[in-house]
């Protein structure tokens, strides 16, 4: 096992790491910016090193300066959480070539699965349903045209490099698919430096339904049910949930089987998503997710799991610490996502927490590097904070939900737990009956 990690991250989610770190008795590297000098993952760190200026490209995403950092403090593994780094396949590489370990796949898996189109392609060689579209790239507006009259209105056009729900756009007829294309197009350049695009039918009414893998990184692999990612507000989620509120156990079982297996046989190592839409009782793949999620949380409450803890021992050589059969999922798990940001439009509302009050008690969960005082800088992205409630069932974890949101106080800036509290009023959300379309049009009609 390592005797030191480094936490190539900040936030939540570099104390999540260092958490785990701590029980496992390893000590833990903190890496930072110069706004982040007073965070709370550098406070609670073993040790920290600061990286470099305020922006993230010339902190968290400086390669040389998070190797240099390693070298330093003796560090002999990096966590990268997720965002930043997480899913840079040159980096896993350089980390590799410099003796160290990353805490994650392979390079060669990450490449293969950020590349949407080879995704699909290797996704549908494993046996894993996927949404029907184009094969492989579309390179001009005449071809498009020609597919999506071929596959019916109406369609998506998506960035190969995409992420972030960046490079993604709607056509609902032949009059909406130039502008479509050209903007998906020139979004994907500017934001990814690659302005491939491909073609899938745009599905109506879905669900999005993950599902949660870990490949031992010998040859063996494990799902961990699914999450319910449905409520998006410009295809990102919100709000979370495990299991899935439409998925029966036969499902469950159907579809984690089949990503167990395929996660098997490409001998992945770690912990990895499988992200699908599903509607009429059909999984449909639109793609993988290489790293930890901001929601893993859900699947750790209702399998009672510690997920970076099995990422690090993984990446030790060591086995995982439970097999398939040991996975009995239990009672119901939600998460919010507090972001720092002013409704209605969402608009990134850094500054100063006066106040910060953590809600507690049976069944409540609280990731978060905020304490009063702190200064939300305005380089990164608005996550503050993640809720995270597990009851017997749906209904009680909702109601933990509400009372736990009752509790959190965040004063000094605005954030978006109205928001969370003027959703659990709604039927929709409990009963469960949603989809990814739903949060978008109650958006449009009440804020
Ligand atoms: P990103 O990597 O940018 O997050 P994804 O491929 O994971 O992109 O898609 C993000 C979200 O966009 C999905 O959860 C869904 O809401 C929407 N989406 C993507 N593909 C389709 C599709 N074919 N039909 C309908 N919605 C889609």
């Amino acid at each position: 096992m390592f005797d030191k990690i480094l936490i190539a991250n900040r936030g939540e989610i570099a104390l999540r790491v260092i958490r785990a770190c701590r029980e496992m008795g390893i000590a833990s590297v903190a890496v930072h910016s110069e706004a982040d000098a007073d965070a709370m993952h550098v406070r609670m760190a073993d040790e920290a090193v600061c990286i470099g200026p305020n922006s993230s490209t010339h902190s968290y995403l400086s390669i040389p300066a998070i190797i240099a950092a390693c070298e330093i403090t003796g560090a002999q593994a990096i966590h990268p959480g997720y965002g930043f780094l997480s899913e840079n396949a040159a980096f896993v590489q350089i980390v590799e070539d410099h003796d160290l370990k990353f805490i994650g796949p392979s390079a060669e898996h990450i490449r293969q699965m950020g590349d949407k189109i080879t995704a699909k392609e290797t996704a549908e060689a494993l046996g894993i349903p996927v949404v029907p579209g184009s094969k492989g790239g579309v390179p001009d507006v005449d071809s498009a045209k020609e597919m999506a009259a071929e596959m019916g209105y109406p369609v998506i056009i998506k960035a190969t490099a995409g992420g972030g729900g960046r490079g993604m756009k709607v056509a609902k007829t032949p009059a909406d698919l130039e502008t479509a294309f050209r903007t998906a197009r020139s979004e994907a350049k500017a934001a990814f430096g690659n302005d491939e695009v491909y073609m899938e039918k745009y599905l109506q009414r879905p669900r999005h339904i993950e599902v949660q893998v870990f490949g031992d990184g010998q040859g063996g692999g494990v799902h961990l049910g699914e999450r319910d990612c449905s409520l998006q507000r410009r295809h990102q989620k919100v709000f979370e949930e495990a299991p899935g509120p439409s998925i029966t156990p036969e499902e469950r079982a159907r579809i984690g089987g089949i990503c167990a297996k395929a996660i098997a046989e490409m001998g992945y190592s770690g912990a990895g998503t499988i992200e699908f839409l599903y509607e009429d009782g059909e999984f449909y793949f639109i793609e993988m997710n290489t790293r930890l999620q901001v929601e893993h949380p859900v699947t750790e409450a209702i399998f009672r799991q510690d997920l970076v803890r099995e990422q690090i021992r993984v990446a030790a050589g060591e086995k995982l610490s439970f097999k398939q059969e040991d996975l009995v999922l239990d009672g119901h798990a939600i998460e919010v996502r507090i972001n720092a940001e002013k409704l209605p439009n969402f608009s990134p509302c850094p500054g100063v927490v006066t106040h910060y009050h953590a809600p507690g008690g049976l069944g409540v969960r609280m990731d978060s590097a905020l304490y009063a005082g702190y200064k939300i800088p305005p380089y990164y992205d608005s996550l503050i904070g993640k809720l995270i409630v597990h009851g017997r069932d749906r209904d009680e974890a909702l109601a933990r939900l509400s009372r736990a949101l009752g509790e959190l106080i965040v004063d000094g800036v605005d954030t978006t737990v109205p928001l969370f509290h003027a959703l659990l009023a709604e039927k929709a959300v409990q009963t469960g009956d949603y989809n990814i379309h739903w949060l978008e049009k109650w958006l449009e009609a009440n804020v």
